[in-house]
Order: C-alpha cells, then sequence, then structure tokens
C-alpha cells in the first residue's frame, strides 16, 4: 500500500514500516489538515510470471 500526495510531496507507504491501518490512517489525516487530494497505489505483486 502506498498512498500519495496529488497536490505536495508528501507520501507514505507501508514499506516504510507502517501498517496499512496507519498508512490509511495518516492519508487521512493529511486531506484533513491540508485539503489535499491523497491519492492511493496499491503495490504491484513481486513477480508475475508469464507461461
Ligand atoms: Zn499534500
Amino acid at each position: 500500500m502506498y498512498k500519495y500526495c496529488l497536490e505536495c510531496g508528501w507520501q507514505v507507504s507501508t514499506s516504510d514500516g507502517y501498517s496499512e491501518a496507519e498508512v490509511s490512517k495518516q492519508a487521512i489525516e493529511h486531506f484533513v489538515e491540508t485539503g489535499h487530494a491523497v491519492d492511493s497505489l496499491r503495490l504491484p505483486p513481486p513477480e508475475i510470471l508469464e507461461n
């Protein structure tokens, strides 16, 4: 889970050591504090195999 702001450089990711719940909470807090639109991205699976 990766969330980022469309209007400033803010971002937070589970790869920073946060749980998904914490990432979501911080995104909501950023929106509430700044009014900025936050978009989210699911990280792709580590490996995609095609046969
Ligand atoms: Zn922002």
